[in-house]
């Protein structure tokens, strides 16, 4: 393992014990340097007084840690969301939205620096892909969303900056992280992912059996009005990508979440609530109504409350599952990307 090139929050515990016994030392100096990281929120090797003080200073030397940096917080006044801009130790920054609901405080995260996917509703994927996020970097986003807020953050849904599946090795070891006992220990249960819908991603996914909450990005019933809005997922067609949600289900018993973002005059006819009915006849289905958050830089507006109101009727009329997502946090660029955006504009 080269270390120099590593995020100390990334690595496991047993990395961490791989290492130390590597260097002489027993296994569970590996198991201590984890918890520091993970349930301490050591900012630095040095603070842990638990080490020899010479591993302390090798640590500190070759992988240091970085604490990520707060460049911006909005509150909304409307509700109690608030959204985090952190930089990272490469200078580019991210977002994080923190909601509270009934059940707790969420915490969306970004898996990406930008997207590559082109959604044209989405802030995010202005400028393109910037970079990959470390896993480190995803778990990082709940530590300091926590911090920053004083709250404990129950739930993580990724669902900010980025396509998750396209960051699929760091998404599958930031649930590994998590995860773990001696670091939040947050349930599976209490972690969705949301994806623009990559087929081959879903399948392999369900093959893992994480037994976190799968949602896919929809948006349009048939093909050619998805390739209009979502021109990177489109690529596959809806078909690949119902029969690999019907896989999922198969593999894990899990029913997936359809996020249908509502456009004002280009997805939320009735024609179009009667094709998504039809596509998700027989599955085991929910649908997610958004009313989309405004971009102006894409001139897209919202459906009218009674639009919305109207494609869900239309929705349970055809026994399909449906809830509209409560909106939080319009008041402070609360599209995905819009805070980044104006950030580097300014
Ligand atoms: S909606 Fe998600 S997948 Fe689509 S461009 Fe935005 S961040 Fe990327």
């Amino acid at each position: 393992m080269n270390l120099e090139q590593q995020d100390p929050h990334s690595l496991l515990p047993k990395e961490w014990e791989d290492l130390c016994v590597g260097w002489g030392l027993p296994a569970y100096r590996g198991r201590q340097i984890f918890q520091w990281l993970h349930q301490k929120d050591a900012t630095s090797f040095l603070e842990m007084t638990v080490l020899p003080e010479e591993l302390r200073r090798k640590l500190e030397s070759s992988i240091p840690v970085f604490e990520m940096q707060l460049a911006k917080k909005q509150r909304s006044t409307k509700d109690e969301t608030t959204k985090f801009l952190f930089r990272l130790r490469d200078g580019q920054c991210i977002e994080s939205v923190l909601m509270r609901y009934e059940y707790g405080y969420s915490l969306c995260i970004s898996s990406q620096v930008g997207c590559r996917m082109g959604c044209r509703f989405c802030a995010s994927t202005l400028g393109g892909l910037v970079r990959n996020l470390t896993a480190g970097e995803m778990v990082q986003q709940v530590y300091a969303a926590s911090k920053e807020a004083s709250v404990r953050i129950s739930h993580v849904v990724v669902m900010g900056c980025g396509e998750p599946f396209d960051n699929y090795d760091a998404l599958l070891r930031f649930f590994s992280l998590m995860r773990e006992e001696k670091g939040r220990g947050l349930s599976l249960r209490n972690i969705t992912v949301s994806t623009c819908g990559l087929p081959h991603r879903i399948r392999e996914f369900a093959d893992c059996h994480v037994g976190v909450t799968l949602a896919v990005s929809l948006h349009a019933a048939d093909d050619e009005l998805r390739r209009q809005l979502m021109p990177g997922a489109a690529r596959f067609s809806l078909d690949e990508l119902l029969d690999a949600c019907q896989y999922y289900t198969k593999e894990t018993g899990r029913r997936v979440t359809f996020e249908y973002a509502l456009i004002k005059g280009c997805n939320d006819g009735r024609d179009d609530a009667v094709r998504l009915v039809q596509r998700l006849r027989g599955m085991l289905a929910h649908v997610n109504l958004i009313p989309v958050n405004p971009v102006e830089e894409r001139g897209l507006a919202r459906s009218s409350p009674q639009r919305v109101r109207e494609f869900a009727k239309v929705l349970e009329m055809g026994r399909i599952p449906v809830t509209i997502r409560r909106e939080m946090g319009a008041d402070i660029d609360g599209a995905c990307g819009q805070l980044r955006n104006r950030y580097a504009r300014a």
